[in-house]
C-alpha cells in the first residue's frame, strides 16, 4: 500500500505524508471562508411569524436578511403585452399568484412579474435593499407603487448599460424606502433570452454591508487563485519552452472570465458599456474554454499514444467548438446556450474517457489529472441541471462550480508539471533497462569531471560488458539476451545508490560514475557486482561480465594526469580490455603502459 501511494506520487511516502498534512493546515484555515462562501447567504432561518401576514411583509421586523421563497407573488406575461399601469389596478392585482416552490423557469419567451407587498409597523423610516443575485438578467425593470401611484421606476439589466444599476454592484439591487405606518408594492418584470432566474433577498444595509466584505474576500482568493496560477504558468513555459503550458494558459484566462461574466464582475469591470458582450461574451468564453480544455487535455495525458481514437474525436470536437465560437456571433443566444451546454458535457465526458484510458495504461499524469476532472465535471452537472430548471437555485448549485472550478485549475496544473516531468525522465532513461542511458551518462559524466577536478575530489568509473554475449544471443535468442540484459540491470539496481550513476552505456555494456570516491573503493564495488552477476545469473546458463576501472588521479600513458573525461573514459576502457584478455569474468584497474598501449588508448574508447 506505501509502496502504490509512492509510487503514484512519485516520491517516498513520509513526503506524501507532509505535502497531504501541508494541504490538511491549509484546507483547515481555509474551510471557513470555503463553508461561508458556498452557504452563508441562504442558511435558511425560520421566518418570523409576524414578518409576513396576510401577503404582506412588514420590514420593521427584518433581520439581516431574508431569502424571498413563499413571500412574494408571480405572474407570467406568455406575450409581454402587460404594463405596470395594468398591473396597479385592482383588475391586475387578481392576475398575480402566491408562487410555488418554482423559481427558476429556464429558457422561456414570457416575461414574468413579481409583485411584493410590504408594510412598515414602526414609528420611523425604514430603508431596506432588495437583492436579485442572478446576475444574466437581460431586462429587469423595477417600481415602487405608493397609494395607487408609481413613486420610483428603474429600468436595468445587462442587456442595458452598468450605470442604469442604482447601486453599481455586480448583482442588481434596490433600494427601498418604508415611510413609518405605511403600505407600499414593489413591481419587478424580467425578461431574458437566457435562463430565467428568480433569486431575491430582502436585506438591510448593515447586514449586506458585512456580507460584502465576506463575498469580496471569497472572489478575491478566488481570481487570486487563477492569477496565481497562470503567472505560475507563465513562468514554467518561460522555462520549458513547451506549448502545453500556453494552451493551459488560455484554459485558464478564458475560464476565469467565463466564471466572471457568470458572477457579473466581467459586466461590472471589463465591458460595463458593451451590453452585447456583457451577453455574448459568456458563449464565446464558454467555446474557448472548451477548445484549449480538449487541446491540452490531450496533449497532458498524451492521448494521440494511449488513445489515437479519441485522440481524433477530440480534434473535431475541438472544431466544433471553432463552429460554435463563430455561430455566437449571428444565431439566437438560446440555442447556442443549450447547443453548448451540450457540447460542455461531451467534451468533458470525452476528457474524462481519455483520462481513464491514460489511467489504466499507468501514465502517472493522469492520476491528478482525473481527480481534477471528476470535480469539475460534478460540479458542471449541477450546475446544468440547475440552469434547466430541475436542481433549485440555491448557494451550493450557484457556487459549488466556481470552487470546483478553482480546485480542478490548481491539479491540472499540478498534472501538466507532472507530464513534462514524466517527459524529462524519459528522455533520460533507457526503455529496457529503466537505468540512466548514454546522453545522460555523457551529461553526468562530464559535470562529475570538471567539478572533481576543479575541487580536488575523487572520482572514478566503471565500465563493464558482458563476456561472450554474441554466443549466448546466437544460443538462445536476442529475446532471452535482453532478458540478461534486464539482469546485469537488477544488480546494478540493488548495488548502486545514490550518488553513484549506474548507467545502460550501450547494448551490453555499462558504466557506472563514482563521485567522491577512491579507486580502492570503487574496486571492491566493481567486484562486488561482478561476484553477483556470476553467482545469480541462471546455472545453466552462467553469465559473467568484465569490469574496468579508473580513477580521476591516475595518469596517462604519456606520465600526464588525466586531463579530461574523455580520457578517463578511455582508461576504464583500457581496463576493461585488459580484463578481457585475462581471460573474462574479472575487474581489472587501470595500469599506464607508456607508449604501448598508446594507439590502442587513443582509438574510440568502446566498439559499438
Ligand atoms: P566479449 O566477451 O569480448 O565482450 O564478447 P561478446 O560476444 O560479448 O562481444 P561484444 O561485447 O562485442 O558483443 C556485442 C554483442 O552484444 C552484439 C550483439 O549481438 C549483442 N547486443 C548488443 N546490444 C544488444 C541488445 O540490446 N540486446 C541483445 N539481446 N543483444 C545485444
Ligand atoms: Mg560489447
Ligand atoms: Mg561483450
Amino acid at each position: 500500500m506505501i509502496n502504490r501511494i509512492s509510487q503514484v506520487f512519485a516520491m517516498p511516502w513520509y513526503k506524501v505524508l507532509i505535502q497531504l498534512l501541508g494541504v490538511g493546515v491549509i484546507l483547515y484555515l481555509f474551510a471557513p471562508l470555503i463553508y461561508k462562501s458556498l452557504t452563508s447567504e441562504y442558511e435558511s432561518k425560520p421566518v418570523d411569524k409576524q414578518l409576513f401576514i396576510d401577503g404582506v411583509l412588514d420590514v420593521a421586523k427584518l433581520e439581516e436578511t431574508l431569502r424571498l421563497t413563499q413571500e412574494f407573488f408571480i405572474l407570467e406575461d406568455v406575450d409581454s403585452s402587460l404594463s405596470i399601469d395594468d398591473l396597479v389596478s385592482s383588475d391586475g392585482a387578481a392576475l398575480f399568484k402566491a408562487v410555488g416552490q418554482e423559481h427558476n423557469f429556464g429558457f422561456t419567451k414570457s416575461s414574468f412579474w413579481v409583485k411584493l407587498q410590504l408594510t412598515n409597523s414602526s414609528d420611523q423610516a425604514e430603508t431596506i435593499l432588495l437583492r436579485q443575485d442572478y446576475p444574466l438578467i437581460d431586462y429587469l425593470e423595477f417600481w415602487r407603487v405608493e397609494s395607487g401611484k408609481v413613486t420610483k421606476n428603474i429600468k436595468t439589466g445587462d442587456g442595458l448599460n452598468f450605470d442604469t444599476r442604482e447601486i453599481e454592484y455586480r448583482d442588481f439591487l434596490f433600494k427601498i424606502d418604508v415611510k413609518p405606518k405605511s403600505n407600499q408594492s414593489v413591481f419587478i418584470r424580467y425578461q431574458t433570452s437566457g435562463s430565467l432566474n428568480i433569486g431575491l433577498s430582502l436585506n438591510t444595509s448593515d447586514y449586506l454591508l458585512s456580507r460584502f466584505a465576506q463575498e469580496q474576500l471569497a472572489f478575491g482568493a478566488y481570481y487570486g487563485g487563477v492569477l496565481v496560477l497562470a503567472i505560475y504558468n507563465i513562468f514554467l513555459f518561460f522555462a520549458a519552452k513547451e506549448k502545453a503550458f500556453t494552451h493551459y494558459i488560455w484554459y485558464l484566462v478564458s475560464y476565469g472570465l467565463y466564471m466572471s461574466t457568470h458572477n457579473g464582475y466581467a459586466f461590472q469591470y471589463l465591458w460595463p458599456e458593451n451590453s452585447w458582450l456583457a451577453n455574448q461574451s459568456l458563449l464565446l468564453l464558454l467555446a474557448s474554454t472548451l477548445y484549449w480544455g480538449m487541446k491540452f487535455s490531450q496533449e497532458i495525458v498524451a492521448t494521440r499514444i494511449y488513445a489515437p481514437r479519441l485522440d481524433v474525436f477530440g480534434n473535431w470536437l475541438r472544431y466544433l467548438s471553432v463552429a460554435f465560437f463563430i455561430a455566437s456571433f449571428v444565431a439566437p443566444y438560446e440555442l447556442m446556450v443549450q447547443s453548448l451546454s451540450i457540447l460542455t458535457v461531451v467534451i468533458t465526458s470525452i476528457i474524462i474517457a481519455m483520462g481513464t484510458i491514460s489511467l489504466m495504461a499507468k501514465y502517472k499524469p493522469a492520476v491528478f489529472f482525473m481527480i481534477a476532472w471528476s470535480t469539475l465535471l460534478v460540479a458542471v452537472l449541477i450546475y446544468m441541471l440547475k440552469t434547466f430548471g430541475i436542481l433549485p437555485h440555491n448557494a451550493f448549485t450557484q457556487n459549488a462550480f466556481q470552487t470546483a472550478s478553482l480546485i480542478e485549475m490548481t491539479l491540472l496544473s499540478v498534472a501538466l508539471s507532472h507530464h513534462f516531468s514524466e517527459l524529462k525522465k524519459k528522455s533520460y532513461t533507457d526503455a529496457l533497462t529503466f537505468l540512466f542511458n548514454r546522453r545522460h551518462f555523457d551529461d553526468k559524466f562530464n559535470q562529475e569531471f570538471n567539478s572533481a577536478r576543479g575541487e580536488h575530489r575523487e572520482l572514478s568509473l566503471l565500465v563493464m560488458d558482458i563476456d561472450h554475449f554474441k554466443k549466448f544471443n546466437d544460443t538462445y535468442g536476442h529475446a532471452e539476451g535482453d532478458k540478461v540484459i534486464q539482469f546485469v540491470a537488477s544488480i546494478l539496481k540493488n548495488n548502486v545508490r545514490k550518488p553513484l550513476i549506474p548507467c545502460r552505456y550501450g547494448g551490453e555494456e555499462f558504466a557506472v560514475i563514482l563521485p567522491r570516491t577512491p579507486k580502492d573503493s570503487a574496486m571492491v564495488l566493481a567486484e562486488r557486482i561482478r561476484e553477483k552477476v556470476a553467482t545469480q545469473s541462471d546455472r545453466e546458463r552462467p553469465v559473467t561480465i568484465s569490469v574496468g576501472v579508473a580513477n580521476v588521479n591516475d595518469i596517462s600513458a604519456g606520465g600526464e594526469p588525466l586531463s579530461s573525461s574523455r580520457e578517463l573514459f578511455e582508461a576504464a576502457d583500457d581496463a576493461l580490455y585488459k580484463a578481457k584478455e585475462d581471460g573474462r569474468n574479472c575487474v581489472k584497474a587501470y595500469i599506464p603502459n607508456k607508449g604501448q598501449n598508446e594507439e590502442e588508448i587513443v582509438g574510440s574508447p568502446v566498439e559499438q
